[in-house]
């Protein structure tokens, strides 16, 4: 059988600036140092693409949200350096934690005791301090459950570190309240914000994810953390059009005078969703409007002011994640997350 040609759309990832983005974060967090949260596919970059890259630059400390998530991640690191946020939820879960010594983190009394059954062993612990969501209450620290743990780290998550909020500070001083609770060898608090909030967020380790990826949650990133992501495609077809005809679905454009269409090969089934309509790709120096409304595999977009540009050349989204969410009105988690598939291949 032939060979498989070559698809006309593709995520270029600039590893360079993924391995600068952990590095800057790894020294912004010292005397702490930086993790690296790779969960769902590393914001939909690929774990195969950058989690070699951040092992290689000096990262120790992986966190995915799923069991599902460990063998492609074990493919890279070695599985003390890998943790399940999400914890173990059944002895099938805790039995394979053991058995690849992965390290889970215990987020309720229950956990911590089905743990201890299972034979237990070095684990982490999230004591919820705010956000409500995953983790102990600092109330049941106390229980023998948690006190019976052989904690490595214990953490906890932060609600609200992208806005100047009191809650950081709130929960800063619910952390610190809860650590001589707990026998533990390590803490750590701030993810990629909270690393810019300074070195009292920072305690031995910061679990960055977003600024890995390009993100920028805080005007303190701005210049320092550089782009890693950028969706590109190729131009299927070209067609002239004349003054009053309409292009796409609903006919939501319509041309005010001849001219040059051409269709990119992405659309809303790779992620580039229907909020991306009045944006621009770019090809070199020029603009390419984006006309009507998104398709699930196709994205118009005006070549008359581009007149050398044609069928088969590839033009790029600009994803640079603060410009593209204010564009699209997603968040820079999102930009990342709902990349589709077909992108990556
Ligand atoms: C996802 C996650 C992180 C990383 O957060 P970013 O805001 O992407 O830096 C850190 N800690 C926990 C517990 C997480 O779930």
């Amino acid at each position: 059988m032939a060979d498989l040609p070559p698809p006309s759309l593709r995520l270029r990832l600039d590893i360079d600036a993924l391995a600068h983005n952990w590095r800057t974060l790894d020294t912004m967090s010292r005397p702490a140092r930086a993790g690296a949260a790779v969960k769902a596919d590393c914001y939909g970059l690929g774990v195969s693409s950058c989690v070699p890259v951040l092992r290689d630059v000096g990262c120790r400390d992986f966190f995915v949200a799923h069991w599902s998530e460990v063998p492609a991640v074990l493919n890279h690191v070695p599985p003390e350096h890998l943790s399940v946020l999400h914890g173990p939820r059944s002895t099938e879960e805790a039995a394979y934690a053991r058995s690849t010594g992965v390290r889970p983190v215990i987020d309720s009394l229950r956990q911590a005791k089905l743990w201890a059954e299972s034979g237990g062993g070095a684990c982490h612990l999230m004591v919820d301090t705010g956000i409500n969501r995953l983790g102990l209450s600092p109330d049941e620290l106390t229980d023998p459950a948690v006190q019976a743990l052989d904690v490595q780290v214990i953490m906890s998550h932060l609600a609200c570190a992208d806005e100047d909020s009191a809650m950081n500070a709130r929960q800063l001083e619910r952390f610190r309240a809860a650590l001589p609770l707990v026998r533990h060898a390590q803490a750590s608090l701030a993810n990629s914000a909270g690393v810019a909030l300074g070195n009292d967020y920072h305690f031995d380790l910061t679990r960055p994810g977003l600024a890995l990826y390009g993100g920028v949650p805080r005007p303190e990133f701005a210049g320092r953390i550089r782009q890693v992501a950028s969706p590109e495609a190729a131009i299927i077809q070209t067609r002239r059009i004349g003054a009053g005809e309409s292009v796409g679905y609903n006919a939501t454009f319509t041309a005010p005078a001849d001219m040059r269409i051409g269709v990119v090969s992405l659309g809303y089934a790779d992620g580039i969703l229907r909020s991306w309509s009045g944006a621009h790709f770019v090809h070199g120096q020029s603009r390419l409007s984006i006309l009507g409304k998104v398709s699930m595999d196709m994205i118009v977009i005006g070549l008359s002011d581009a007149p050398d540009i044609g069928e088969g050349d590839w033009v790029e989204l600009p994803y640079n994640l603060p410009d593209a969410a204010q564009q699209t009105a997603l968040s820079q988690y999102e930009l990342l997350t709902v990349l589709g598939q077909r992108l990556k291949h």
